[in-house]
């Protein structure tokens, strides 16, 4: 049967048809789609682990134990799971493990712009990339098998274009994965020099065996039509070559490492000129000009994502300029209305307290009017970063709190605050829990008291927690984040402490609870003074009226978290319903 299904859908598809056991993952788009499908499988087990690291080392333990195994996690994850990961090229595998990482070209959502491929190269594992859901389903499933055969982990490599586009698929049944004993075997597993040694070497042995099979005719087809153009090319680049360039010759990689240099040698001598087709770094053509092979220049920028458009402008040797659809409005980025991160960020700024951020909704703090991060680096940073201020800034504990996401502080906060406590800091952590994972996708984590599936389980005690690593009880706070006004008065107690304070934030996602939500707010247009302290609060629901120098209320949008009321002094805000 064929469907049409995302990419995303058909990597979960292929855990399914490829007799996966487990599926492990932290979710971040563009890749968090692959888990959220995987889930609604009955067939195997998936859950939403704290972080890519432990997710990874989820799926080794699961292949260890004789079941295929799936990891998925955008690019800044794979820097995360790189530990496990690049020791797991040593050990190899038991049964298949395949972990998938989805690139970010133009930073549609992501705090950085990096290439995986260097990943493949750098652990010495071989990586796939589709252009496409079909071959997202096919190369997954290729990549158990090649996992087992030359006992290796395999990643499969997507981006924003290949996972969230919808293209059609065959649909296959399951079909049970190989047996695998769960293994014993101390020297393929205890990775203590003597034995990392001599897994070196089967390594490199390793890659030779892989390259082989990257030169077979079973990967990397090239199609010979018009011999002036020969294109080096993968994945959605691919698409783009064939679209822009449809009498080019082309040599497709399907495996993107290791190269088939044998087999773009042949290529290169059936073609007048060579040239390479790929997104962000010069991967493919550093590696082909390396081995000898002339490649033609084409002035290509490193930043930013290709299109057939862009591909077309490059061998013209224009400028290119990506069109913008300008019949949709204008929509800058900012936290929902009724999100419960806007009054504490709303004191913060009041305090003009310096903050180092964190990724999640609450980034988007940064913006006018709130305009309360200052820093923003990755999954966990704000609450180190805060310490190394507090070490090398005297009294800038007094004047800084690190701000972190509760699935954040879960994902790699957590051993920093633990680090902060050790080293005597002095540092003021919020933890705006909102009991979910928001930015993704309101993903659940081990504070939302439910899995994956909705089930309920164990919810994480923040308070116990920090106390447990040894935050005195008297600098824990809980607070309302609607309550500025209490959140300022505890904001200014708990940054004027010399010890490690946390303030946890107690209001969940607009969309983790939708019982939050009550009559909208109105403005009486005769009360309202004009003097926009509502306005500043940056919520989407508050409008100007720029004729009537009056602000007003979107009560569609509107839902009714109180927020604005609190902040006007003249009373002009008032609920529907009273
Ligand atoms: S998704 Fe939830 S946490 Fe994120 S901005 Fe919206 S309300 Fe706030
Ligand atoms: S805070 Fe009150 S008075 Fe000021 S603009 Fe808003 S509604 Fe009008």
């Amino acid at each position: 049967m064929k469907k049409v299904l995302s990419g995303n859908e058909a990597f979960a598809r292929a855990a399914y048809e490829a007799g996966v056991g487990v599926v492990s993952s932290y979710p971040g788009t563009p890749s968090t789609e692959i888990t959220e499908c995987a889930s609604k499988y009955k067939e195997f087990y998936t859950e939403w682990a704290t972080n890519e690291k432990v997710a990874m080392e989820v799926a080794i333990g699961a292949s260890l134990g004789g079941k295929r195994a799936m990891t998925c996690m955008k690019h800044v994850g794979l820097n995360v799971a790189s530990d496990p990961i690049m020791t797991l090229s040593y050990t190899g595998v038991n049964a298949g493990l395949v972990a998938i990482v989805a690139d970010d070209p133009n930073m549609y959502s992501s705090q950085n712009e990096q290439d995986s491929r260097h990943y493949a190269r750098f652990g010495k594992m071989p990586m796939l990339e589709p252009c496409d859901s079909a071959e997202a389903k096919r190369f997954t499933k290729e990549g158990f098998a090649i996992s087992e055969e030359f006992c290796t982990p395999v990643l499969v490599r997507s981006c924003t274009r290949v996972s969230h586009t919808q293209t059609v698929v065959e649909l296959e049944d399951r079909v049970e994965a190989p047996k695998f004993a769960p293994e014993n075997d101390i020297q393929k597993w205890v990775m203590i020099p003597a034995n990392a040694r001599r897994k070196h070497k089967i390594v490199e042995n390793r890659q030779e065996q892989i390259t082989e099979l990257a030169e077979s005719d079973k990967y990397n087809p090239y199609v010979i039509r018009d011999k002036s153009i020969g294109v080096v090319c993968a994945g959605v680049a691919y698409n783009y070559v064939r679209e822009a360039l449809p009498e080019a010759s082309t040599l497709k990689l399907d495996m993107v490492w290791p190269l088939p240099m044998k087999k773009i040698l042949a290529f290169s001598k059936l073609v007048d000129k060579l040239y390479v087709v790929e997104e962000l770094d010069p991967f493919f053509e550093t590696e082909i000009k390396a081995a000898g092979i002339k490649v033609e220049k084409l002035e290509r920028s490193l930043c930013g994502e290709l299109s057939a458009d862009a591909v077309c402008a490059l061998f013209e040797g224009r400028e290119y300029e990506p069109e913008t659809d300008t019949s949709l409005p204008f929509r800058p980025p900012n936290m929902c209305p009724g999100c419960s991160h806007r009054g504490m960020f709303y004191a913060i700024n009041r305090l003009k307290l310096f903050v180092t951020g964190d990724i999640g909704c609450y980034t988007l703090g940064l913006l006018p009017p709130l305009k309360a991060i200052n820093t923003t680096v990755c999954m966990g940073a704000s609450i180190g970063m805060a310490h190394g201020l507090d070490k090398a800034a005297d009294g800038m504990s007094q004047k800084s709190v690190a701000v972190i996401g509760d699935s954040t502080f879960l994902h790699t906060g957590i051993n920093s605050l633990v680090n902060t406590v050790y080293n005597r800091g002095h540092s003021t952590v919020v933890i705006l829990d909102n009991t979910i994972t928001g930015m993704t996708g309101h993903q659940p984590n081990a504070g939302s008291g439910c899995d994956i599936h909705g089930e309920p389980v164990p919810k994480i005690d923040y308070v116990n927690l920090c106390k447990s690593i040894g935050v005195n009880p008297d600098n824990i706070r809980i607070v309302d984040p609607f309550d500025i006004t209490k959140c300022m008065e505890v904001l200014k107690e708990e940054t004027s402490k010399k010890a490690p304070s946390v303030i946890i934030t107690n209001k969940p996602c607009i969309f983790a609870d939708r019982s939050v939500i009550e009559e909208s707010y109105f403005i009486h247009e005769d009360k309202c003074s004009g003097c926009t302290i509502c306005t500043r609060l940056g919520c989407p629901a508050i409008l100007w009226d720029a004729e009537k120098r009056v602000a007003h209320i979107d009560e569609t949008l509107c839902t009714g978290c109180h927020l604005c009321i609190k902040v006007c002094k003249f009373g002009a805000i008032e609920q529907r319903s009273k």
